[in-house]
């Protein structure tokens, strides 16, 4: 995780773990853990391009999966070229669009794990919006998804969310985004209004990485395929 404040992009970038947490996690394709072991990513040699090893969780040789996958490697690898270009709003609009993306496969897996044919799935989540979505999810999987944030000790998680969304919607919005800072003079402190800065550009890639942290939990958590309840 980036540690404190910096104002040099050159030691941020190497500062940033967001690419290294990229290749850290796997997930089994029999027990849906995701595991946060890179030497799980064994290449099959049956099988070019995918992989295979002992899973730590179920002790299945089983096939292994990268985690995030490939579909969301691209926005994280956005994420992490706006440690370049120094684009805190940038950051914070993908960080924002990194959480929902995983929001909505994750109602796509809690269905598909119960039995749900890929065609309903798939109405189910065009036919909803994000509130409909954390909905789902909390009938499912049955609390609220901050309860399970909490237990899993990230309560911080959703309390990051909820900073960075109202920053991008005011952005989307109205094209300008300002932050309040209390200004010293004197003794005394006048309220400030000033441009995004790096602490906002730490803050959408800090957010980034724990969105890949919580999601390895919640996946895991929820990762079993359950049996079909009724038979024809
Ligand atoms: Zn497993």
């Amino acid at each position: 995780m980036i540690s404190t404040k910096g104002s040099d992009c050159i030691d941020l970038m190497s500062e940033s773990n967001l690419k290294k947490v990229l290749s850290t996690y796997s997930e089994c394709i029999s027990c849906g853990a995701v595991i946060d072991d890179p030497s799980l990513m064994k290449p099959d040699r049956l099988n070019p391009g995918k992989y295979k090893s002992e899973c730590s969780s179920c002790r299945q040789e089983t096939f292994r999966l990268p985690f995030p996958s490939p579909q969301f490697l691209q926005i994280f690898k956005m994420i992490d070229e706006c440690l370049k270009l120094n684009r805190p709003i940038l950051a914070l609009i993908l960080s924002c669009t990194a959480h929902e993306a995983f929001m909505e496969n994750f109602v796509f897996r809690l269905l598909e794990r119960k039995n749900c044919p890929p065609n309903i799935c798939d109405s189910v989540l065009d036919s909803t919006e994000y509130r409909g979505k954390v909905k789902i999810i909390e009938n499912l999987i049955g609390k609220r998804i901050e309860k399970f944030a909490k237990e899993i000790k990230f309560d911080e998680y959703f309390v990051k969310l909820q900073k960075i969304k109202e920053k991008r919607n005011k952005f989307i919005h109205t094209g300008v985004v300002h932050k309040k800072i209390d200004k010293k003079i004197g003794d005394y402190t006048f309220p400030e209004y000033v441009d995004l800065d790096t602490e906002d550009l730490i803050m959408a890639v800090s957010f980034a990485e724990l969105t890949i942290h919580f999601f390895a939990k919640l996946y895991t958590a929820y990762g079993k395929w359950e049996p079909p309840e009724w038979e024809y």
